[in-house]
């Protein structure tokens, strides 16, 4: 949460291509609640650079749309099967905190292939985790596809960080006083998952109904996992 928060824009880091040089945009805040221009301002960036790269012959508009594609096929259930495999392979999990990117591609055939880095942090009995992009929206897109509009909602980047109790409560999660709420800052070049506690009551349910429980807002922290329907 310090000033070494440098930053620059997230929108395709994730991804495959590399345009050798971070994007940059200024960080002229979006107004509350305002997230619809923001998104105009975005889709106008995107546009000029789009325009920029296909003229200069650096990326195609078929490579372009073939990225945009592999963005959309992103969603959640990836994050999903990620936690309900480490939450059952204790090796799995070893190798999962230890070097997330490696343990997630060789377990999973992906090739998520990045230049940032992925920390995993679990939750604990005693430790919740609640992860925010302070000063826009870097997000773990490679795992969790698009972010949320309230995640890039500048109430929740300002607010979580000094009173995450009263957000994560918002958000319908009220944790006992004994836990401690630890807020994780992303950077432009550090995305953060979060591994959240598996719930009681689910000792014989296979990964595959496991991972059904596991919620997009559960891997950024503003859920937790809730025990199963009986
Ligand atoms: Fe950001």
């Amino acid at each position: 949460m310090s000033g070494s928060h440098h930053h620059d824009h997230d929108h395709h880091d994730d991804h495959h291509h590399d345009h050798g040089k971070p994007h940059s945009h200024p960080h002229s805040p979006p107004a509350p609640d305002d997230d619809d221009g923001y998104d105009r301002y975005e889709v106008l960036l995107q546009t000029a650079i789009r325009e920029l790269l296909d003229e200069k012959g650096i990326i195609s508009a078929a490579d372009l749309h073939r990225q945009i594609d592999y963005q959309d096929s992103l969603t959640p259930a990836i994050g999903g099967k990620i936690v309900a495999k480490a939450w059952t392979e204790p090796d799995f999990k070893k190798k999962l905190l230890a070097d997330p990117l490696k343990a997630i591609n060789e377990s999973f055939e992906l090739d998520i292939t990045t230049p940032l880095d992925l920390v995993v942090l679990e939750n604990t009995p005693q430790v919740h985790n609640v992860v925010v992009c302070t000063l826009c929206s870097c997000y773990p897109r490679m795992l969790l596809g698009i972010p949320p509009a309230w995640y890039k909602s500048l109430d929740y980047r300002s607010r979580v960080v000094n009173e995450p109790r009263k957000v994560l409560a918002e958000f319908g999660t009220v944790l006992p006083d004994d836990v401690e709420v630890r807020v994780s800052d992303s950077t432009a070049d550090l995305r953060f998952l979060v591994l959240p506690n598996r719930p009681t009551g689910t000792d014989g349910m296979t990964q595959e109904q496991l991972a059904a429980l596991v919620s997009r807002d559960s891997m950024i922290g503003t859920a937790v996992v809730p025990a199963p329907k009986k």
